[in-house]
Order: structure tokens, then sequence, then C-alpha cells
């Protein structure tokens, strides 16, 4: 007989806790998921998956042109946001049954509720009606991810953030995004694609902080050919609303009056009301739960995973941690992920997807590399007359010839570089990429036809 009701009790049924606890129940932990939403979590319900879906359907304004190009007559091509909206909700429906089958079905039991931690093995529980359980575990897994933030200044709380964009019952004819991180130009091109009057408002001189300055720069520019709006080095003082519009009042003097304003300046972990301080579990600066290499806190039994610890806040980032978790600790497992080379794309219009490091990074690494670069309008632009173009990199450490880093913005990029993130993990020398025939016409054969 055990000493506690469970093994193990995972507080949020998102990715990375859903994994932990299939895993941890298949090598037959008796194990708990406490869920104050529906499972499924912000990737599934409030994120990657409704924006790919809203990314996939602002495209079409785009193909369509294309097609025209290619000789097709299209008449009446108009879009019905509301209907989009209902069945992109239906999948998402679907897709949180899914997860509470996976949940079920591995044997794990399910509990919706708000968790807090009461104790080192112990965690209270409230429903939805109000009732408060307690109830004891070998170890808890905290799985919570995060959630938006927005900075301080008059009228902030006139932003909508990415969960409200994503289920707005009617497309506004104007829109300020604020921000110029993943989010903020995803949805900049999901909006400018459906035809709304899209600004992006941001305080550096490009957008997507601490991606290769070639790439960042090639999305400057295939975001205003595209037609959204770049106020670029300013911030926002200032949001009033007046009738139905927002007046929005920039560092620079500027004023933009819009119909609605979003806010995509960051996410914080979602450590509210989890009881850390009480049982003294250790955060940092922002909030973050701070793990050793094992997922575990200063609290031995208290473990963390995915956004909440603030480390690689990606989705297959999380579930990575998350199964590793369980084998080590129910499995019998040695096993650690690792975090070096994790791609990464951005679903800009173009998409963006990069894996290792940049040149400026080699260098700051002290790494002596070489890049090597290829750009070209792809063959489906030529007679489409689409003016997008392809930017494709290679950084490759000029002592081993190991390549360190690949980049690529163009269509298709995170296809693309999911391939190429293999080879590099497997640490593939420039000579492998040469050695390899190219798939031709293709746009990912440049990857293998690079010469310096
Ligand atoms: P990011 O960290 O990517 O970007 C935050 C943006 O907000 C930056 O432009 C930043 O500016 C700006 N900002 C931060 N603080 C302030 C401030 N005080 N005043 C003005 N601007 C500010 O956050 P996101 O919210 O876009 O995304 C959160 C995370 O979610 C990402 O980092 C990513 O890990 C994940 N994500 C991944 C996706 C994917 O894989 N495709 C998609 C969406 C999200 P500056 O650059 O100047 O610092």
């Amino acid at each position: 007989m055990s000493d506690f009701d469970y093994d193990l009790i995972v507080i949020g049924a998102g990715s990375g806790g859903t994994r932990t606890a299939r895993i941890s129940a298949s090598y037959g932990a008796k194990t708990l998921v406490i869920e104050g939403d529906r499972a499924g979590g912000t990737c599934v319900l409030r994120g990657c998956v409704p924006k790919k879906l809203l990314v996939y359907a602002s495209q079409f304004s785009e193909q369509v042109s294309d097609a025209e190009g290619f000789g097709w007559q299209i008449d009446n091509f108009t879009s019905n946001w509301n209907d989009l909206i209902i069945k992109k909700n239906k999948e998402l429906d679907r897709l949180h049954e899914i997860y509470v089958k996976l949940i079920k079905n591995s044997g794990c039991e399910l509990i919706t509720g708000w968790g807090k931690i009461v104790g080192p093995n112990t965690v209270s529980i409230t429903k939805s009606n109000n009732e408060i359980i307690e109830l004891s575990s070998k170890k808890i897994m905290i799985a919570v991810g995060g959630e938006s933030s927005f900075p301080s200044f008059d009228g902030n709380h006139l932003m909508i953030n990415s969960d409200k964009a994503l289920d707005l019952s009617e497309l506004p004819k104007s829109i300020v995004i604020y921000g110029s991180g993943y989010i903020a130009v995803e949805f900049a091109g999901i909006f400018n694609g459906f035809g709304v009057d899209t600004h992006l408002v941001f305080r550096a001189d490009m957008a997507l902080r601490g991606f290769d300055k070639d790439i960042r720069q090639f999305l400057m520019t295939s975001m205003k050919q595209k037609g959204i709006t770049i106020h670029n080095e300013v911030t926002i003082s200032k949001i009033e609303k007046n009738n139905i519009n927002y007046s929005v009042k920039l560092s620079n003097g500027k004023k933009i009056e819009v119909e609605t304003v979003m806010g995509a300046t960051g996410r914080l972990p979602n450590v509210l009301n989890l009881g850390l301080n009480e049982v003294g579990v250790k955060t940092g600066s922002r909030g973050e739960i701070i793990v050793n290499k094992y997922s575990q806190t200063n609290i031995k039994s208290i473990f963390a995973i995915g956004d909440v610890t603030d480390k690689i806040t990606l989705t297959p980032v999380a579930i990575a941690e998350g199964h590793s978790f369980a084998d080590r600790e129910f499995g019998g497992s040695k096993r650690f992920i690792s975090y070096e080379n994790v791609p990464s794309a951005v679903f800009s219009q173009p998409s963006i997807a990069v894996v290792g490091l940049s040149l400026d990074e080699a260098k700051n690494n002290g790494i002596n590399a070489k890049e090597y670069k290829s750009e070209f309008r792809a063959l489906k632009n030529t007679i489409s007359g689409n003016l997008e173009r392809t930017l494709m990199k290679l950084v490759v450490n000029e002592q081993t010839q190991k390549v360190i880093g690949a980049h690529m913005i163009g269509p298709d990029s995170a296809e693309i570089i999911q391939g190429i993130a293999i080879a590099i993990k497997a640490g593939a020398l420039k000579s492998d990429f040469d050695n390899t025939v190219g798939i031709h016409p293709s746009s990912a054969e440049e990857f293998v036809t690079m010469r310096s």
C-alpha cells in the first residue's frame, strides 16, 4: 500500500502534461490529471492549432491571385469569417475530445478543477461547483503553461490577446498589433490575408529579435510588400476608445484609428494561485519555475515542464520534457532531452524556419563560421506574378566543416527545415550536403547546391 493517493498528479492537461501523464501511466504509475479548463491546453485550443488553421484560411487570397496568374478566372471570391470560426471551433472540440480519450484510455484519472499545491505531496482541487478536495501524490508535475502579458500604459486593457483574436465573432476592418515576436507577425499575416488594414507596431528596428538579421530584413520587406503597415522603433503610449474605434497613440506622436487592437508582447509563466510561494517552490524573475535537469524543483517531490519553466517555450519541447520525465521517474531510463539544435518555425507570411546558429550567434560563441546563401524567386512565382522570394542560408563551422545552422524564409520552410534538422542533429558536414543529389525542380534542392 502506498502512503499516497497517487504516484503522480499532473496539473495541466496541455500537450506537455498529457504526454507526461500517459507515459507515466503506461509504466504503471497511478496517475491523476487536473485541468481547470478543457483538456488540450494552449497549443491545441488557443495557440498553434487554431492559429495554423487561420493561417491556411488567410492564404487563399494570395493563392487565388496566383491562380489568376496561371490563367484561372475566379469570380466572386469572398470569405465568410463567421463560418470559418464555427468550423475551427468544431475542430477544436474534436481535438479536445481526443485529449480526454488519450488521458482516460491510458489509465489516468482526469478531474476538472483548478489545482493548487498545498504541501510537498498534496494538491487541493477547486471544482466548478466550488467543492474543494485534497489529494496526495508521491510526485507532482506542474505543466500549466503561460499566458499573455501586456506592458503597462494608459488603455492597455483595451487590447485583446491572441486567445481573443482567434475567436473574434466578426472580422475587423482594421487592426493594430503590438509586438513583433512569433505571435505578432503570425497574426499580422492572418489579418492582412483577410484584407484587414493591418498595422504592426513594435519597439525594435526589425521584427523577430533573435533571428538571423537577413531573415528579419527579408520578412520586413515581404510584410510591407503584402500590404502590412510597419511602425517600427515606436511604442504605444496610450489607447482610447471613441465610439466603435480605438485611437492608438504612438511614442512618435502619430495616432492610428482602428477597430481592434491586439497585444502580442510576450507570455509569462502561469503561476498565479498555484501556491508556489506558500510551499516554497523557487521561481525566477519572470515567475518561471526553476528546475534542474530532472525537471525537478527545489522541493524534491515537485516537478515542472514546458512554458511554466520558461526555457524553450515550444510545444514539442514540453512534450519531450514530459516524456523523458516519465521514462526516468517511472520507466527506469536515464534519458534526458537535448536542448541543442531545436528547430522552430514562425508561420508568418512568408513562413520562417530555423535550426541551429546564425552567423552572429556562432561568432558570439567564439566559432569561426562561414555562411552560404541562396536567394531566388520560386518557379511557381514566375507565372503567378507573385513577387515573393525565398531566402535560404547555411552556417558552417570552418574548423570542423559541420553545418551548424540552417535558416529559411519562404513557402514550406517548416516542412523543409524539419528534415535539415535531422542532418544537423546527426552532425552532417557541408560535404554531406554537397554530396546529396537534389530533388528538381524544388526549392529544397537549394540546400544541397549552395556554393561559396
Ligand atoms: P515573443 O517573446 O516572441 O515576442 C514578444 C514581443 O513583444 C517582442 O516583439 C518584444 O519586443 C515585445 N515586447 C516585450 N515586452 C515589451 C514591452 N514592454 N513593450 C513593448 N514591446 C514589448 O512573444 P510572443 O508573445 O510572440 O510569443 C510567446 C512565445 O510563444 C514565443 O516566444 C514562442 O516561444 C511561442 N510561440 C511559438 C510559435 C511557433 O512555434 N510558431 C507561435 C507562437 C508562439 P522586443 O523584440 O523588442 O523584445
